[in-house]
């Protein structure tokens, strides 16, 4: 396309004097949580119980930023907005890197949600600029992925759409080439080589693997410094945007994942007894027994009462070269169910550059109506002319939901349309339905509940939109039941042509790397899946593959190995077999994670299988609370004694 311009473009507006801003915050340590923590009656967690660090991936940021001053200087300023007692953070990012620390602190900034968190820390980001950048806007924002507290990913995104500007969100890397800034990031298919053309820009920051380091003298240092405090009137913010005020969801009911989850972990020592215990399971069950599915949507409009919102239900069908996302189709599922109980019609909409031949599939789907949007602008994803060709969508027609896939892209550019369209977003739904509720005296009628795990998965939360024009979600793959296709459904297509400006991206695509998908891992039956546990390929490969094979022969049906990230970013196996988040949603009848902890981005991509298996040698770990059968102990020594237990036996 405008390869070459842009590419002149960018090499002309290469910075050298370059300053650094880091978004840093001080977030509960969930890695421990102590007994006295949980409030039993309420199956909540007591927030203020836990002990407070650096937000994990904030640590990365810093450790980016700071990689980044070195090959090129600048001055780095460490920015988080809390409570006066989140100046520890920034002390910590003073030790790591910070020259300097501000500290955005008020009580008007309290229960804020993402977006009346991300325009205070943007007024912030603009003062930091005029008095200490100069006010030259030659700076990078290095910030996070996400926090692991909140889990959301919406405020980087939310941010550079208040200042207007370009994010790169999961970058794992950087190089300086011919003086221009080169960032590799990940993408649902694999990764690419971005160039902001234009700054100030915002990365995101995902597993940036050189740890952050704080020496001795520099941490002495640290703690001398004085730490500037700003308030709200300081960075000049307008009320109605900030806090209690300013933000669009409210949570409706904190709980605990146990209430909703069927499943209890039977946990074996005995080998022998687990391959019973399966052949069983693996009998009676059948994939839709799961009961942990996201679209039991029983609900009727009370006879006097009206919906709040009025409007269609939205999905965004997120294509990727010319083929619709599995995870779009079963949004639309849920969609149609949704617009059934409100009276409304259910629509797609896909942007892309030739995308029209995909209606009709949309259609086939449950659309009643798809929206194609078409420019050559949107031939590749990047976030700002995606956000403004959907959200003059939105404006022309006003959904009253819209409903996009917790994938990768899906999480990049929800926060921005919700930003602009002035609308709430709860990121990673695992259940969608229709409520009534009564919060601050205002009555709501069939709104959306929007169900997410928080703080690592430990609590639940549903949430509702509130002081917005859409209700907007993201959900995960793998929870929502598509409708079965019907070709000879029909439906109206409405062709919107955006009005784009070429060169609008703010970044220029270098390079574009497709990981070749392994789509049999998506069908298998059995997925034995090892995670960073399996400590060497050699283990990865001898544990695990006798075992699959094994487990195939068993159940009478394919078995194969997968991933988790951190087994692929140790080279055990190939970024096609990884599973999750940035991986690939898998479903399988029988899952085995080996050495997999359970990370939320992990439980994302598999958590809707019917039968999980979990082996790990801590008895605490995460994924013990959403497997069906656990076993305590190494994988050395189990999956060997597994692997025999199995041999003496199938189900057929
Ligand atoms: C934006 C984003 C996207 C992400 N996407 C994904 C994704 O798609 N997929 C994904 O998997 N992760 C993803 N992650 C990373 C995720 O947060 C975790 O870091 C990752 O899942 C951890 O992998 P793991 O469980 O294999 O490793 P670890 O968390 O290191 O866990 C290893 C486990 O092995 C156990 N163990 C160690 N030794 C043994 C032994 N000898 N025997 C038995 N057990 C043992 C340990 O007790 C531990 O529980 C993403 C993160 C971010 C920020």
């Amino acid at each position: 396309m405008n390869l070459f311009l842009d590419e002149i473009y960018s090499a002309i507006v290469c910075k050298i004097d370059m300053d650094y801003l880091v978004l840093v915050k001080q977030v509960p340590d969930i890695s421990y949580i102590p007994p006295d923590a949980w409030d039993r009656k309420r199956g909540t967690l007591r927030r203020g119980s836990l002990d407070t660090v650096c937000n994990e991936f904030d640590m990365q940021a810093l450790a980016f930023a700071e990689g980044l001053r070195e090959q090129r200087g600048g001055k780095i300023v460490a920015l988080t907005m809390g409570p006066p007692f989140a100046d520890e953070v920034l002390t910590y990012a003073l030790s790591i890197c910070a020259d300097e620390a501000v500290l955005l602190t008020d009580r008007k900034l309290g229960g804020a949600d993402t977006p009346a968190t991300a325009y205070p820390l943007a007024q912030a980001i603009r003062k930091i600029d005029s008095e200490r950048f100069g006010g030259t806007g030659d700076y990078l924002i290095v910030t996070g992925m996400q926090s692991v507290d909140g889990d959301t990913a919406q405020v980087p995104p939310q941010v550079a759409e208040e200042l207007g500007i370009g994010h790169i969100a999961y970058a794992t890397s950087f190089e300086y080439v011919d003086d221009a800034l080169r960032v590799t990031r990940i993408t649902h298919s694999g990764k690419e080589v971005v160039s902001p053309n234009r700054y100030p820009a915002l990365i995101t920051v995902t597993d940036w693997t050189e740890p952050p380091f704080a020496s001795f003298n520099r941490t002495r240092w640290a703690y001398e410094q004085e730490i500037t405090r700003w308030s709200a009137d300081d960075v000049a913010a307008d009320p109605a945007k900030i806090g209690l005020a300013g933000s669009r969801t409210a949570v409706h009911h904190i709980y605990s994942p146990k209430e909703i989850s069927t499943k209890t972990c039977v946990y074996e020592t005995d080998m022998s007894k687990l391959a019973q215990n399966l052949a069983g399971m693996y009998e009676t069950r059948s994939a839709a027994s799961n009961g942990e599915k996201g679209d039991d949507v029983e609900y009727t409009i009370p006879p006097s009462s009206s919906p709040t919102y009025t409007g269609e239900v939205w999905v965004f069908a997120e294509q990727d070269g010319g083929e619709i996302q599995p995870v779009s189709f079963e949004l639309l599922g849920q969609a149609v169910r949704l617009a059934e109980r409100l009276g409304e019609k259910a629509a797609a909409v896909v942007l892309g550059s030739h995308v029209e031949p995909m209606a009709q599939e949309l259609i086939a789907y449950g659309a009643d109506k798809v929206y194609v949007v078409e420019d050559p602008e949107l031939e590749h994803f990047t976030p700002m002319p995606f956000t403004k060709a959907l959200s003059d969508l939105i404006g022309i027609h006003q959904p009253q939901q819209l409903i996009f896939g917790a994938t990768p892209l899906g999480r990049e550019l929800a926060p921005r349309v919700a930003y602009r369209s002035g609308s709430g977003l709860t990121a990673d739904c695992t259940g969608l339905d229709l409520i009534d509720a009564k919060r601050a005296r205002k009555e709501y009628t069939a709104i959306l509940r929007q169900t997410r795990p928080a703080l690592g998965g430990n609590i639940m939360a549903s949430i509702i939109t509130q002081n917005s024009n859409v209700q907007m979600a993201t959900a995960r793959p793998g929870v929502m039941t598509p409708l079965e296709r019907d070709d000879t459904r029909t439906g109206e297509i409405i062709h919107h042509r955006p009005e784009l400006s070429r060169n609008g991206a703010g970044m220029t695509v270098v390079s574009r790397e497709r990981v070749q998908q392994t789509a049999a891992i998506a069908d298998a039956d059995v997925i034995v899946c090892g995670g960073a546990g399996c400590r060497t390929k050699e283990d990865f490969d001898a544990l695990l593959q006798p075992l699959a094979e094994e487990l195939g022969r068993f159940l009478g049906v394919e078995a194969m190995v997968g991933g988790s990230r951190a087994a692929v970013e140790r080279g055990y196996t190939d970024r096609g077999h990884q599973v999750g988040q940035t991986g690939q949603t898998v479903k399988p009848r029988v899952y085995v994670a080996a050495g997999v902890s359970g990370a939320v981005q992990h439980l994302t991509g598999m958590q809707s299988s019917d039968t999980i298996i979990a082996i790990n040698r801590d008895p605490k770990a995460a994924i013990f609370k959403v497997a069906d059968l656990g076993v305590v102990g190494t994988l050395e020594e189990k999956v060997p004694e597994l692997i025999e237990a199995l041999k003496n036996g199938s189900v057929r």
